[in-house]
């Protein structure tokens, strides 16, 4: 019996067919396919696969995927489509909250916070060895936490929101508006000699530790993991966050925090492989 795990990121899908010995990787663009068309493709290749689970750059709520601002839904009832079809169960849960199971894991931790800051910014809290998932499934949706004012407009829909500041997405769309080269480097970008460079790479600083601030702040965790491509593309993020967060957290609850860089491969990918035996 094999498995199949897929982690849809906001530009690339990475999935895994996993068998007794053998693991087979692929990575597409997640524009290319519809989620349930690429699931079709992947069981045509692998009949005998038994389950699967997703992580997921989006919001998504028991099965049913809600939203994407960046990639394909064919098919919202997700995991009931592919019961009907196939006869296997799926597990589907947002990025985040399958990269705090693997997280947690990692660490030994049952109080743990997650920012992970790639394409979006996103968080996740694990309390006292339970997700907060909130309602709907979408507690900790940090990158649209109200911040300030763009000319620039967020995939939510909205102009406000903290990831026009402290995202990869970010960082690009100010480039884009001041008509400057692609670069996510920002040690590059702070060492500019064009102004509107520094001042972008300025303000995604300031905004990544209001986001862990407000993270820390109001859920009181006992490790801080900071991850996503951004910062694995600029590691000085970490030590930077360890020295200058007191000034945008309450300082009691930084007493005993531990900050630390995820050091996993693909934190969502891990989770995915968690889900099947996970019911929180
Ligand atoms: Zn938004």
């Amino acid at each position: 019996m094999k498995k199949l795990f897929i982690d849809i990121g906001g530009t690339h899908l990475r999935s895994e067919v996993w068998s007794e010995n053998d693991v087979i990787t692929e990575y597409i663009r997640s524009q290319e396919h519809g989620l349930l068309s690429y699931i079709d493709r992947v069981m045509l290749q692998h009949p005998d696969i038994s389950f699967i689970g997703i992580s997921y750059a989006g919001q998504v709520d028991q099965g049913v995927l809600v939203a994407s601002p960046n990639i394909n839904i064919d098919e919202y009832d997700i995991a009931s489509a592919v019961k009907s079809r196939y006869g296997i169960p799926l597990k589907i849960d947002n990025d985040l909250n399958c990269a705090i199971r693997a997280e947690a894991a990692y660490w030994k931790s049952d109080s743990i916070a997650a920012l992970f800051v790639g394409t979006g910014i996103g968080a996740a809290v694990i309390d006292q060895g339970k997700l907060v998932r909130g309602s709907r499934n979408m507690a900790f949706e940090i990158g649209h936490i109200p911040y300030r004012e763009t000319p620039l407009l967020c995939g939510c829909g909205r102009s406000n929101c903290i990831e026009l500041y402290a995202s990869g997405s970010g960082i690009s769309k100010w480039l884009t508006l001041y008509g400057r080269e692609q670069n996510p480097n920002l040690e590059q970008l702070k060492n500019s000699i064009i102004a509107e460079e520094r001042s972008i790479a300025a303000e995604f600083e300031k905004a990544v530790l209001h986001a862990a601030g407000v993270l820390v702040t109001l859920s009181n965790p006992e490790i801080l993991v900071l991850g996503g491509g951004i910062v694995e593309q600029n590691p000085y993020l970490v030590p930077f966050v360890r020295e200058n967060l007191k000034d945008y957290a309450l300082n009691p609850s930084l007493k005993t925090l531990q900050i630390e860089r995820s050091v996993l491969d693909n934190a969502p990918l891990a989770g995915a492989k968690l889900l099947e035996n996970s019911n929180g």
